[in-house]
């Protein structure tokens, strides 16, 4: 491939371009990284904190039926026992007898190591939860685990969050938070790692809804992803099919997604029944029960479970809105960012150094910081600035020129078109705030014109 021609996005070109521009870096690089670990960076950080907003609003904030939690990583262990995570939640585990090296005997098409192609060992299981020691000393007793999932710190609040905050059937809880898994085979970026972020709702509805509730919870789930830009073409649902549900399930979907590597899981949703409860229930002697209004008798609800992964969630977006075209006989690269989601909103751009025009974009810079991601770069020539901010996914660019030192105005360049407009520079704030919410780029303020249409 010459380097003028756009392409396909690839997982080499993804991974490359986020560690230039400061997505994500692997964990511990200057050491020689740590395998399956992962940091975000300056403009991934700010991605990754969209991603959650937005699901958090949509999810708690916009909902009258759920409320948030945020509960701690380490539990107490029996929660792992009655969950079924310390005898259950294991892979199967192979040996290459050659080479040595493990894998997860359902990763393998033949029976033989992926590497060497020796033979492997019968598998065994192998359990995923991370464990350490709680306290001084190192010994059984004193055994806990980093949680391999937040939906237990849900259904062991359930009567706190019952008691408290007025709720009744149906409801849901949603938590964001780190879980850890010492997964055998790892792999393809940020897609499986060890230590990753999930975005759970248990939703606790009256047994005999659930059907209803699941078929909702679904298809939400579905046009959530769809709202912030994911192309339906690149989402679908999968069915598991009966052999392949967990033993609690009713019912589950997959939300996947056409990942550069092939389509692979995004999300979970699972009709779970009354599994969890009534487990906990059992461990701990506390009842976990509601009052249902209808026949006034205390219940175990049923729940729903849509179980996504921030970090499958991010990788998601970067591979949806990557882009390269060609303009001017060099390629441009670009990510097609919801403006939701965008890390950057807006990057304040003056054509020169010069000191006059630099007082005037500075100005601009320190009344726009306020209210969106603002970043001010004043090097190099302004096409490859504008090409910089492209990669990053700014939908909107702002350039103080020596005109604007006389007519008081900035251009707005946007990113998927290449379109501008000059406005006032008073008018700025306002009109890319109503850019960014979605309004067309020629709806003018009083005052602005439209500057140049598409090319650079
Ligand atoms: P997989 O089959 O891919 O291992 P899973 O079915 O075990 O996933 P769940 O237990 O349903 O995953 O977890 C819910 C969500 O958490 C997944 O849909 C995914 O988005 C995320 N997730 C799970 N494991 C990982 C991981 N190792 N790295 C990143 N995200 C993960």
């Amino acid at each position: 491939m010459t380097e003028n021609k756009p392409g396909k996005i690839t997982m080499e070109k993804l991974v490359s371009l986020c560690q230039r521009r400061g997505f994500i870096f692997p964990s511990s690089d200057i050491y020689g990284g740590l395998s399956a670990c992962w940091d975000y960076g300056p403009v991934g950080v700010e991605l990754k904190r969209n991603i959650r907003e937005a699901w958090w609003r949509a999810n708690v904030q916009e909902r009258d039926d759920m409320v948030g939690l945020d509960t701690s990583i380490l539990m107490n262990p029996k929660v792992w026992e009655a969950s079924g995570h310390v005898t259950q939640f294991s892979d199967p585990l192979v040996e290459c007898k050659s080479c040595h090296q493990r894998w997860r005997a359902d990763d393998l098409k033949e029976n033989k190591c992926p590497t060497c192609d020796g033979e492997v060992t019968e598998p065994q299981l192998f359990n995923l939860m991370f464990k350490t020691f709680m306290g001084p000393v190192e010994e059984a007793a004193n055994v806990v685990y980093l949680r391999p999932e937040t939906a237990q710190g849900i259904f062991v609040n359930f009567q706190n969050v019952l008691n408290t905050s007025r709720k009744r059937l149906p409801f849901g809880v949603a938590q964001i938070g780190k879980a850890f898994r010492n997964e055998i085979t790892t792999g393809n970026f940020i897609f499986r790692s060890r230590e990753f972020e999930q975005m759970e709702i248990e939703y606790f509805v009256k047994p005999g809804t659930d059907d209803k509730w699941f078929d909702y919870w679904v298809e939400e789930r579905l046009n959530w992803y769809m709202k912030l830009g994911i192309k339906k073409e690149n989402i679908r649902l999968r069915e598991h099919s009966k052999d392949e549900l967990a033993h609690y399930a009713k019912r589950c979907f997959d939300i996947d997604y056409n990942f550069p590597m092939g389509w692979s899981e995004l999300e979970g949703v699972a009709n779970r029944g009354d599994f969890d409860l009534k487990q906990h229930m059992e461990y701990s002697g506390k009842s976990l029960t509601c009052l249902d209004e209808e026949s006034k008798e205390h219940i175990v609800p049923y729940v729903i479970e849509p179980s996504a992964g921030v970090d499958r969630s991010v990788l998601a977006v970067l591979c949806d809105a990557y882009d390269e075209e060609i303009v001017n006989d060099e390629l441009r690269v670009l990510f097609h960012f919801h403006t939701d989601l965008a890390p950057i909103k807006v990057a304040v751009l003056p054509l020169s150094r010069k000191e006059n025009l630099s007082a005037v974009a500075k100005d601009v810079y320190a009344d726009l910081r306020p209210c969106f991601v603002t970043q001010y770069d004043d090097t190099q020539a302004i096409g490859r600035r504008y090409r910089r901010q492209d990669e990053l996914g700014t939908p909107y660019c702002v350039t103080v020129d020596f005109q604007s030192l006389e007519d008081n105005m900035a251009t707005i360049r946007e990113r998927d078109t290449m379109n501008q407009i000059r406005v006032p520079i008073a008018a700025l704030r306002d009109t890319l705030q109503a850019k960014l919410a979605g309004e067309d780029l020629f709806v003018l303020p009083e005052g602005g014109v439209i500057w140049k249409q598409g090319g650079e």
